[in-house]
């Protein structure tokens, strides 16, 4: 058993009974073995450490209301994996491997998922690299897939906190043909500079604008914008750089389960105005309000810093709630391990 202060859980890594390993050679995927210790002997040729090839997931599993541990939709992170490795010409993972290998792990680990009422979740890490030494350029031949788990607790303890927004136009994320829309390690060392820079001004989230003509709204540096408009619809950029987040796509169907009208298309900057809520969706945090958004010296304020807007309030309590077992999942969304 362990002795976890939930109520003090924040987002960071911590020892678990053990990760899973997988390795790919000769063509197939090992069966996989779960392995106490955190490290891995990787060569100092290794594809991943010279090229980037690395792949990485984001996903949850929680206990729910009548004590069972449910895995939130882990059949659409295992196929953006599968997507992400042909995009980086890694050996992908067969999507039931993935989900195999995430409930494998989250059973051997079962007393780490923070106990019913604590607002805490088990995060899971899928990672795939290049583990094959590779000093040309090419793609790797052998490849390592792991999945770690950790604890994490609520990430707002006193409620939703809205944040403040930049916008740089001296910096973009990804080009429009580029690998924005896969989960690569890459993406995050090309946006870790810029997202110092708002930290250190006091902007927790930067905005993306279309890297082409810094007209249309992309996304955050590590979640999906969301916006609602005055009549309650809500809206999401359609675009070819951005990374298709499950958290957006369910807050999607739950808004469209909730009688709003949903609009995936670009959103130019200009139409920013426009927005009555704004807020930066994803795994970790599900989502963040935002109540002013800074481009230059143009401010655009939506809301305060005090207080949530009711509309991505209610997102945020109904996905919760079906995360936690606190109604039907009549989407057959959580799967018990
Ligand atoms: C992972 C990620 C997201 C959020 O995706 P979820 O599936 O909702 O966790 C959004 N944007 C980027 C760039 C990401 O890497």
């Amino acid at each position: 058993m362990t002795n976890i202060d939930w109520s003090k859980l924040g987002f960071g890594y911590s020892d678990t009974n053990c990760h899973i390993r997988y390795t790919w050679k000769d063509g197939a995927w090992d069966n996989g073995e779960l392995v106490k210790e955190p490290f891995i002997n990787l060569h100092i040729g290794a594809a991943c450490l010279h090229y980037g090839q690395e792949a990485f997931e984001g996903m949850k599993a929680f206990r729910c209301k009548d004590g069972k541990v449910r895995i939130f939709r882990p059949m659409e992170n295992a196929n953006r994996m599968f997507r992400t490795a042909k995009r980086a010409c890694m050996a992908p993972v067969p999507p039931e491997m993935f989900v195999d290998a995430v409930k494998r792990v989250v059973r051997a680990n079962e007393e780490f998922v923070p106990p019913y009422g604590t607002g805490g979740s088990l995060y899971i890490r899928p990672l795939l690299i290049g583990s094959g030494i590779q000093i040309g350029v090419a793609p790797a031949k052998e490849y390592t897939f792991i999945v770690l788990v950790m604890p994490v607790g609520a990430y707002y303890k006193g409620g939703l906190k809205p944040v403040r927004a930049i916008i740089y136009d001296e910096f973009d994320r990804a080009a429009p043909l580029g690998t924005g829309d896969i989960k690569i390690g890459g993406n995050y060392a090309a946006s870790l500079y810029a997202h110092e820079k708002a930290k250190a001004a006091g902007y927790p989230v930067e905005l993306y604008l279309d890297s082409k003509s810094h007209t249309y709204v992309e996304e955050f540096a590590t979640s999906n914008f969301l916006g609602i408009k005055k009549d309650g619809t809500y809206v999401t950029p359609d675009s070819t750089s951005v990374l298709p987040s499950v958290t957006n796509l369910t807050l999607k169907q739950i808004a469209a389960d909730s009688g709003r009208k949903v609009e995936v298309r670009p959103i130019p900057f200009t139409e920013l105005d426009e927005f009555v809520e704004i807020a930066a969706c994803g795994t970790a945090v599900v989502v963040t309000p935002v109540y002013e958004i800074t481009r230059g010296d143009k401010v655009i304020t939506l809301g305060d810093s005090e207080s949530c807007g009711p509309v991505v309030q209610e997102l945020y309590e109904k996905v919760q709630a079906i995360q936690y077992g606190e109604v039907p999942d009549i989407h057959g969304w959580c799967e018990e391990i």
